[in-house]
């Protein structure tokens, strides 16, 4: 017996697993991944499934109203947003590999954009799973007076002219 056919038994199924996995199932039996697709019997199907998923997360004869549960969600949301605003403040510097290639080489020492002065480049430290420490060249910084900069990625020169 397939999952969505124990909607009317006294026992309903639990395994939420086999349910979306069932879900899953109709979608590929009829051809399509979008269950607005789904037509005849496979919507049916569908139907059912989804009221035994439903019943699980609501309660069995709950009445699920689209617009509060919108409300609901949108509110956590904009709490979300809001508390992880102060993430999004800290700068942070992406590059792809493209850039990264045709970037240059970085030598021992870099002309200071800042003082226009030649500092040493000096690689930070990876971290083992041992917690010991070991060379990484993956970032280089270079300090100009008690401040350091970032200056390379691989031994790449990233800096922006
Ligand atoms: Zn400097």
């Amino acid at each position: 017996m397939n999952i969505e056919s124990m909607i009317f038994d006294e026992a309903l199924p639990d395994n939420s697993i086999a349910m979306f996995e069932r879900g899953i199932e109709i979608l590929r039996d009829a051809e399509t991944n979008c269950i607005k697709s789904l037509n005849g019997e496979a919507k049916l199907k569908m139907r059912k499934l989804l009221w035994l998923i439903n019943q699980q997360l609501f309660g069995q004869l709950a009445i699920i109203d689209m617009y509060n549960q919108w409300a609901e969600l949108l509110a956590i949301e904009d709490d979300f947003k809001a508390s992880s605003k102060s993430q999004e403040e800290i700068p942070f510097v992406a590059f792809g590999n493209d850039e990264l290639d045709a970037a240059p080489t970085l030598g021992d020492t870099i002309i200071c954009d800042m003082c226009g002065k030649e500092h040493k480049i000096e690689y930070g430290k990876k971290v083992n799973e041992d917690g010991t420490k070991s060379p990484s060249k993956l970032l280089a910084y270079f300090k100009c007076g008690d401040k350091s900069y970032l200056a390379g990625i691989n031994g790449k020169d990233i800096r922006r002219k």
